[in-house]
């Protein structure tokens, strides 16, 4: 991988150019080749920024052909057409079927099933609950158990609408004629022993990376938020939202939200740098607490598997934990699209970041620049002068790759070496050494080239040598323009792997892989999910992660 390549600015050679075929001036013959991001709309305006502050420039539908971009962003599903067509240089922030865990209702029974499958032992860490209208009967035989055995006040429970997020529409009741609702909620056991810092109540946003679900593989960020209620916690007052919810949209309009907080401080956030050390000061063990926290987010995403087979996609999803006053984490909730807006400068910190390190994540290579107008997909508009200039030498460049291909894929040392170094002329010839230097291209170049290491360069470069997997044939085929591209059809190399050992790379900026996490489990994940080996494997590692 490219470690830090904030990206990658490839000359092209100008007959190979677009551009050129649309203007005949002398400055549009050096083109310096940026990667390119698609948003739709709604989508955060840190995406934008993030991705512009990286060299990286804005799909622009009028202009450039329809598969022209790296990275399409939405806040929605991608429908399967999208999936199906995309292609080895891009990327989509969505997984299809995702969300079947981000509402709150289908969570409640996926992780039920689990729990029935795989036993209450590893399944007991989200709060007991009960989908509205439909398990009614069943709260009540729950609600009448408590009420019983835990004197005349029974415990608390909170009632969410399932489609609504932020904080809306909750209600917080312990006696059942206080529930009243006008849609599907899920009713929930609500922690009324919360970890509290200076009598505040806290809970977690812990982003999450899956950048696949066969194999699965699983990154958490290290880095992340503590969201505070900005007024001290009360049973005695269940409907005082800001001692009780720890949303900021909700909080930031509290009276209290901008003063200052004994022993919170002003506004209602902490980074988690922060909250582990408060921790270490009163010798909690954050190492055993976030262990806990890794094997609720294995163990949740697993009761989402087996998903459609999607190549070229991530997820970032956000889970919300709670630590109760023994440091037992609890899984609240795990959100679709985890809010990327900036209501103070420790969301700017965090999230900033997080979003340059999901970029490094998605493992662009220098040939993904190239995109498709090396070889295909020009716009009707464009599409016979393309074609009578450029798209001839680009079918025979093509012909040649595809030998090329075919050799490599046989990964015989021998003949690989000559097919690669063929394909290296190739490149080479459609790469000027000295490009242009314009003023903004100067201001790129600084910004990116010290991230492009020299190792990686190197390694794009090196023709296969003997002992190279089929595996890592693929690789280099997807590495270089290959028929495969010309063809619309995706190379089966997943991107999150390493160019150096075939395996996920362990961490990608504060991104650290929490699956697999050893051998079995590795083995476990791949060619379909088995989840009955991945549970014994977690089951393991919990008990081995007990105190003696
Ligand atoms: P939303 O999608 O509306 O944010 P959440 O499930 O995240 O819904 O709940 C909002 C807030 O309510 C949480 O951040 C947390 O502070 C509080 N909360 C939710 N469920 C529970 C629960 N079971 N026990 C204690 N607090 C809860």
């Amino acid at each position: 991988m490219l470690q830090g390549g904030l990206c990658f600015w490839v000359p092209v050679n100008s007959s190979d150019s677009k551009m050129e075929m649309m203007a005949s001036d002398d400055d549009t013959r050096d083109i310096l080749r940026p990667l390119v991001f698609r948003l739709h709309e709604n989508v955060p305006a840190l995406v934008r920024e993030v991705l512009l502050e990286r060299g990286w420039t804005e799909f622009d539908k009028k202009e450039q052909d329809d598969a022209d971009w790296n990275l399409y962003w939405r806040n929605s599903p991608f429908c399967m057409t999208d999936h199906r067509g995309v292609k080895p240089w891009q990327r989509l922030n969505h997984y299809p079927e995702a969300i079947r865990i981000t509402r709150k209702d289908f969570l409640a029974r996926h992780l039920k099933r689990m729990k029935g499958a795989f036993g209450s032992t590893l399944y007991e860490f989200s709060p007991v609950a009960f989908i509205m209208p439909k398990d009614y009967v069943k709260f009540v035989a729950e609600y009448s158990k408590e009420r019983q055995s835990g004197g005349r006040s029974g415990c608390y429970w909170i009632c969410k609408p399932v489609d609504l997020s932020r904080g809306r529409g909750i209600l917080i009741f312990q006696d059942i004629k206080d529930l009243v609702y006008d849609c599907t909620v899920i009713v929930q056991k609500y922690i009324s022993n919360p970890l509290l810092i200076s009598g505040y109540k806290l809970d977690l946003r812990l982003y999450v990376c899956v950048t696949s679900f066969c194999p699965l593989t699983i990154y958490t960020y290290e880095e992340g938020l503590v969201r505070f209620a900005t007024e001290k916690f009360d049973l005695e007052s269940l409907d005082n939202v800001y001692a009780h919810l720890t949303n900021t949209s909700i909080n930031k309009y509290g009276a209290s939200y901008k003063k200052y907080k004994e022993g919170i401080g002003c506004g209602s956030k902490w980074t988690f740098s922060k909250f582990r050390s408060y921790l270490r000061i009163f010798d909690v063990d954050d190492v055993v607490l976030w262990q806990k926290i890794n094997n609720i987010v294995i163990l949740t995403l697993l009761a989402l598997t087996p998903l459609p087979v999607a190549s070229n996609c991530f997820e970032l999803f956000g889970f919300d934990i709670l630590i109760d006053d023994k440091f037992k984490p609890w899984l609240l909730e795990v959100n679709y699209n985890p809010a990327l807006c900036l209501d103070c400068s420790i969301d700017d910190t965090v999230k900033r970041k997080l979003l340059h390190d999901v970029v490094e994540l998605l493992n662009y290579k220098q040939i993904d620049t190239l995109r498709h107008n090396q070889v295909a997909g020009i716009k009707a508009g464009r599409r016979q002068v393309l074609w009578s200039t450029a798209g001839e030498r680009a079918t025979k460049e093509t012909s040649s790759l595809l030998n090329c291909q075919k050799v490599a894929k046989r990964s015989s040392a021998s003949s690989a070496q000559p097919a690669l170094r063929k394909v290296a002329a190739l490149t080479k010839k459609t790469t000027r050494a000295h490009p242009r230097k314009t003023l903004t291209s100067q201001l790129r170049e600084k910004m990116n080239t010290p991230k492009i290491s020299v190792k990686a360069e190197a390694e794009n470069k090196q023709p296969l040598g003997i002992g190279h997997s089929s595996r890592e044939s693929a690789r280099l085929c997807h590495q270089l323009p290959t028929p495969d591209a010309f063809n619309y059809k995706l190379i089966p190399c997943p991107y999150f792997i390493s160019d150096k050992d075939q395996r996920p790379i362990p961490r990608v900026g504060d991104f650290v892989l929490i699956f697999p996490f050893n051998e079995a489990a590795l083995k476990a994940s791949k060619d379909g999910t088995n989840i009955k080996n991945i549970i014994k494997e977690i089951s393991k590692l919990v008990s081995k992660q007990l105190p003696s």
